[in-house]
């Protein structure tokens, strides 16, 4: 089997009881030649689906190649990201989350490879792939408010005598507090924007974060750096301040790595904000309330927000009182970052929705593949 009747089989394999599926779309088979040489596209026909662990000999007696060859070829593929190795085990990636990000965070095969992928992951992405994000009812992906500003709303309700309201999941220092091993990685998002000839507007640094096991994982293989939880707090709070999102997988439980994500590159939020997929994500549940008082109209907040869901509101009545910053509910994801960088203190973030995440990933993956819509 060769050319795209063994691209079309490999898809195949990939989508097989996953969350997010590869369409049938040329640039689906351009992605895929672009990570994969036929050899190895041949060779991982062995496996039947992603996540399942195959030792060489097996893959190779399943593939019909020596075995010592099969080991070379999955070593290498494994060093540079397309697939993992677990001991003596292999396994097979899903799309996303899996091969995009450890590929693209792994950064290490040929760069025309890497842009011919990433440009074809382009393609797919404006061909309306996000909307497989939506498919299944519930988000997969959601929003934690930044720090500072959670902190306040907590204080707010103290001197008001409101029981607390705010959830540890809600909270990025509690949350990632659960956790014992922190490493700042590249960003498989950005990476892959910066092949496909679109770089960031936001950051040149690296601000994604693998956590417990998947952080020794990367580490292990030379990837990222170990940060202490103090450390991590302050990358958290400076990715703030370059305007970046903090995002994670829609559970309770931790998670396996937190985002700090831009609108020009990471696909949940650049498909909420071009392609109004807002299915894709889960909002936090709070939203920003301006005092306009305190407000000086300096537009800071407007041009940091990531959803362009503040506007300023320019004055029509002669004694200026309707000049005046304006949110958008609608568009607000509830990020916080309107409130981390006001210069003067003027907004704060109020509790407006109840969303629950879903306990672990076990349970998401159930519910999100039950409420699939196509
Ligand atoms: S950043 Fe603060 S002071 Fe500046 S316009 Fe926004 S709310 Fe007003
Ligand atoms: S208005 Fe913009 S910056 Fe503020 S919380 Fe909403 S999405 Fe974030």
């Amino acid at each position: 089997m060769a050319g795209e009747d063994l691209y079309e089989k490999l898809r195949q394999i990939i989508n097989r009881g996953v969350l997010v599926r590869l369409p049938k779309h040329r640039a689906t088979y351009e992605l895929l030649k672009g990570i994969f040489s036929e050899e190895e596209a041949r060779l991982l026909t062995a496996f039947q689906k992603p996540n399942q662990p195959l030792n060489s000999s097996a893959i190779a007696q399943l593939s019909g190649f020596p075995e010592d060859e099969a080991t070379r070829i999955l070593d290498e593929m494994a060093y540079k990201g397309k697939i993992l190795r677990v001991g003596s085990f292999y396994v097979l990636l899903p799309f996303v989350p899996g091969l995009f990000e450890v590929y693209f965070t792994h950064d290490r095969d040929d760069p025309e490879r890497m842009a011919k992928a990433a440009k074809a992951y382009r393609e797919l992405f404006y061909s309306g792939h996000p909307f497989e994000l939506s498919a299944g009812k519930h988000p997969i992906y959601r929003v934690i408010p930044a720090v500072e500003p959670v902190k306040k709303t907590i204080e707010i309700n103290k001197t008001l005598g409101l029981e607390r309201q705010v959830l540890p999941y809600e909270i990025l220092e509690e949350y990632l507090s659960k956790a014992n091993l922190f490493a700042v990685i590249p960003c498989s998002c950005r990476n892959a924007a910066k092949y496909a000839g679109e770089p960031c507007k936001r950051t040149k640094e690296n601000f994604c974060v693998a956590v417990g096991l998947l952080a020794k994982s990367v580490l292990d293989q030379g990837i990222g750096r170990q940060v202490s939880f103090e450390e991590l707090m302050e990358i958290m709070k400076r990715a703030e301040k370059e305007g970046l999102v903090h995002e994670t997988i829609n559970i309770q439980e931790m998670a396996a790595f937190i985002c700090n994500c831009c609108p020009c590159c990471c696909g949940f939020l650049k498909s909420v904000k071009e392609l109004r997929n807002y299915g894709a994500i889960c909002k936090s549940n709070f939203a920003p309330v301006i005092n306009n008082d305190l407000c000086k109209r300096c537009d800071k907040c407007m041009k940091i927000c990531p959803m362009d869901a503040i506007y300023h509101h320019y004055p029509h009545s002669e004694d200026l009182s309707d000049d005046m910053m304006v949110v958008r509910e609608d568009l607000c994801i509830g990020c916080g970052l309107c409130a981390s960088n006001c210069p003067n203190g003027a907004v704060i973030l109020k509790k407006v929705r109840d969303s629950v995440p879903f306990k672990n990933q076990a349970e998401m993956e159930e519910q999100v593949k039950a409420g699939r819509m196509h």
